[in-house]
């Protein structure tokens, strides 16, 4: 198993807590469409194949995933090209096994899924569909600098409905300045009410460099108290729980069968390709980067290099990767997966969590607890390899 991340910097306009590598020149588009189609070509025995030499060799791909930026910035054409360059590149031209065996899916602005836009993704390979949604109130959207209303979401969901998507992602966003309990509770509602099948919620953060950050320095902001936004944590797990979801990452919760294998191969130490600027791929071995610069990024390209960065990965490393991916999960981590030398330091680390009942050890893994989870952050600083 494998995943393909394709990276669409593109926006209409910033959002005020972005930290993501975007822009909002959008000239450059159709050029940035070759560059990665060009790139898939280049990089096409990233991924490890099947060992059946007796089959045509073929990269495992089971996810895609298009997130950005904005995917749905680009023109359907440009979509298309993408897709057809996959399919060519990775699946032999047999688009039905791309449609068949993967999870494919495309990270959309609400604002952006009008009429003819649902009409490309009724007949494109897209299978899922992550929205940003953030909040239900529009006074939220407005400081954020989002560009939709709270009034969009709804009907938009219906849309997607009626083409027959039936993996529907929401992300929401909580803690917001002088926000209460209570305008928590409901949004919380309000996206239960939407009745999708995945939902992602996170606490706003003041990114530095981001225009957010530079309201709390100047004193226009304040940020919510850190008790607060504990129980506005510990209200959305309670309620998505009680609602059916599972909770299956720090962050993230599903109805059950309905998680985001993209994601999860992240936390699990899956390989996956990255095409576009800024990028990550990771293959077991290293992990690569392209520059997160469109210019010279397209410019690379076109000349038939990958302009990249690499760090190979020592076993010290890829103990500490686990401790702040897989840990975040439901299962934790295999403790079969670690060298006796990082198992027996995880087992000794981990006593005092254990027995303060932060930490679990269930069969082969190490995982959270309930009462973990709320202070995960500390947890994973105590088991680092340094
Ligand atoms: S639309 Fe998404 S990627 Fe673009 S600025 Fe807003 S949060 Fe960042």
């Amino acid at each position: 198993m494998a995943g393909l991340y394709i990276h669409i910097p593109f926006c209409a306009s910033r959002c005020i807590y972005c930290g993501f590598y975007s822009t909002t020149h959008l000239d450059v588009r159709q050029q940035y469409v070759d560059a990665l189609c060009r790139e898939m070509q280049l990089r096409r025995h990233y991924l490890p194949t099947t060992d059946d030499t007796s089959a045509v060799a073929q990269p495992l791909i089971s996810t895609i995933y298009l997130g950005g930026g904005t995917p749905s910035q680009l023109t359907p054409a440009q979509l298309q090209q993408i897709f057809c360059t996959i399919v060519t590149v990775f699946f032999h031209g047999d688009d039905t096994l791309m449609r068949t065996h993967c999870e494919v899916t495309m990270e959309c602005n609400p604002d952006d899924i009008t009429p003819s836009f649902v009409q490309f993704l009724q007949h494109s390979p897209v299978n899922r569909v992550s929205m940003g949604v953030q909040s239900f109130s529009n006074e939220r959207l407005k400081f954020l600098h989002r560009r939709h209303h709270a009034q969009d979401i709804s009907p938009v969901v219906q849309q997607l409905r009626s083409i027959g998507i039936d993996n529907i992602s929401v992300d929401l966003m909580f803690g917001f300045p002088n926000q209460t309990l209570d305008e928590w509770k409901l949004d919380i509602q309000k996206a239960l009410a939407l009745r999708v099948e995945h939902i992602s919620a996170y606490s706003l953060m003041y990114e530095e460099g981001t225009p957010l950050y530079q309201l709390l320095r100047n004193n226009k902001v304040k940020e919510i108290d850190d008790e607060l936004s504990l129980t506005m944590y510990q209200t959305l797990v309670d309620e998505l729980k009680a609602s059916g979801y599972e909770h299956y990452e720090i962050s993230n919760f599903a109805k059950p069968g309905k998680r985001s294998q993209h994601n999860s191969s992240y936390w699990h130490a899956i390989p996956y390709l990255g095409i576009g600027a800024s990028a990550h791929s990771y293959d077991i071995q290293s992990r690569q980067w392209n520059v997160s610069n469109i210019k010279e990024y397209i410019s690379s390209i076109e000349q038939g290099e990958i302009p990249f960065e690499r760090e190979w990965l020592d076993d010290d490393t890829r103990y500490n990767d686990l401790i702040t991916t897989a840990l975040r999960t439901s299962e934790g981590i295999n403790l079969s997966m670690l060298s006796p030398k990082h198992k027996t330091y995880l087992l000794q680390q981990a006593e005092k969590q254990i027995a303060q009942n932060l930490l679990e050890i269930r069969g082969d893994s190490i995982r959270l607890t309930a009462q973990g989870l709320y202070v995960s952050d500390a947890i994973m600083a105590d088991l680092i390899y340094a």
